[in-house]
């Protein structure tokens, strides 16, 4: 899982499980394993908009009430924040679902 995380492959821990930005590779070019084979589906993006959400919301509602700002504050700062968490998180996310799936067996 923490190989997955720092998007290598779970198998040998070279750099090479994702081709872009959460593209996986087909296979490892160091190890040969067939890392294609894994589909992480929605469980990354599940995980992301459940991390993501539960970040921002708290946030948001701690501001509103400790400092009371304008509307378009909590636009400034959220909309980004929202975004930029979830581009940040969702490769992380992948890589950990790939790693699970690679430690308990799960293939296709
Ligand atoms: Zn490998």
């Amino acid at each position: 899982m923490m190989r997955g995380i720092r998007r290598c492959c779970p198998n040998c821990g070279a750099h090479t499980l994702f081709e872009g930005y959460t593209k996986v590779a087909p296979v490892c070019t160091n190890c040969g394993l067939e890392l294609g084979k894994f589909r992480a589906d929605d469980a990354p993006p599940y995980f992301t908009i459940f991390v993501v959400g539960h970040i921002v919301v708290g946030a948001a509602l701690a501001v509103e009430q400790n400092f009371h700002p304008d509307l378009w504050v909590h636009a400034a700062l959220w909309g980004p924040l929202t975004i930029g968490l979830s581009l940040a998180l969702l490769p992380l996310f992948k890589g950990a679902v790939i790693g699970v799936q690679w430690a308990m067996g799960i293939r296709g």
